[in-house]
């Protein structure tokens, strides 16, 4: 297939290299990084995207989305795929969409989990909104860069489904390192703690596959002394998204704030910028009531 891939920074480079060593055309546009190894260069997002099949973007927010949507929508050919792989907010992805299809175009969200390494080994899981016959069109080409993919229903459904899924890890992670925190001063063993939880009802990701306690449970970012993983700043990122949608939809979502409160507090006042997600940990531990 002929595909324009706009946003080859530490996820859509690896994810675009994938694409050309399984045999596409890959033509690639950043404004900033350097192409990947197979991706023919453009000099411009519009250069990449004219006469592509399927233009994929992989960019930092909403907002740049929707700039780029706006240069590239109006010389994508007739019928063509735009399928934006980024964490955006709701509003944007279904704004792009319908940009998209006015314009004679098809438009899917597709935000993916797994991180950068999931990217250079094509295992992402694709969470994706949008119409079936777009689906049908760029489901191979999700799974050369991932090993799952949900089609979650209309526009804005993948990013929908992101930010909740999102949502329930920064609250279960922090209510499992206040849980390690208590336990320490309770006098109780971590490891007793983890046998326990991780077979009883307080079990999670959080706990059983990510356990935040270093040299304790499966190995996770907290035996590499916290370093990412999944970034604090991405966690905030994706909660404030939680947070903006549910203002937008009206939902009550009360624990969701507050895990969106204590990652900001942890990323702009406290240590937590460039360490992994799970450093709340060491954060709570160092705190009393
Ligand atoms: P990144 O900052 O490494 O890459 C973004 C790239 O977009 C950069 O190379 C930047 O130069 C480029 N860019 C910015 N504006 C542009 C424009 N107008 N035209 C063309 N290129 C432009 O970020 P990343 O880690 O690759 O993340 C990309 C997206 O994936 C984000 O939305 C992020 O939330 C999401 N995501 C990241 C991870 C992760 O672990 N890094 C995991 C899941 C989802």
């Amino acid at each position: 297939m002929k595909i324009g891939f706009i946003g080859l920074g530490n996820m859509g480079a690896p994810m675009a290299a994938n694409l050309a060593k399984a045999g596409h055309q890959v033509t690639g546009f950043d404004t900033a990084a350097p192409m990947p190894s197979g991706v023919t260069a453009a000099d411009s997002a519009q250069a990449a995207a004219q006469g592509a099949e399927v233009v994929i973007t992989m960019l930092p927010n909403g907002q740049i989305l929707r700039t780029v949507a706006d240069s590239v929508i109006p010389v994508m050919q007739a019928g063509a795929v735009l399928c934006d792989c980024s964490t955006v907010d709701v509003d944007s992805a279904r704004a792009v969409a319908g940009q998209a299809r006015a314009a004679g175009l098809a438009a899917l969200d597709a935000p993916v989990s797994g991180g950068i390494g999931g990217a250079q080994n094509g295992t992402l899981t694709f969470m994706v909104g949008g119409e079936q016959t777009a689906f049908d069109t760029v489901e191979p080409l999700l799974a050369i860069m991932g090993q799952k993919t949900v089609h979650c229903g209309d526009s804005g459904a993948g990013q929908s489904a992101k930010i909740c899924n999102n949502m329930i890890l920064g609250v279960t992670m922090i209510a499992t390192c206040e849980a390690f925190a208590l336990a320490d001063k309770l006098g109780l063993d971590r490891g007793k703690m983890f046998d326990v939880v991780s077979t009883s009802s307080g079990s999670s990701w959080s706990m059983n596959s990510y356990c935040p306690a270093p040299g304790i449970g499966p190995n996770s970012p907290a035996d590499n002394d916290y370093k990412p993983g999944f970034a604090a700043e991405l966690m905030l990122k994706d909660l404030n998204l939680s947070q903006q949608a549910a203002t937008s939809a009206d939902a009550d979502t009360p624990m969701g704030q507050l895990a969106q409160q204590l990652y900001q507090r942890f990323v702009e006042d406290e240590d937590g910028r460039g360490r992994d997600f799970s450093a709340m940990l060491p954060r709570f531990t160092s705190r009393g009531r």
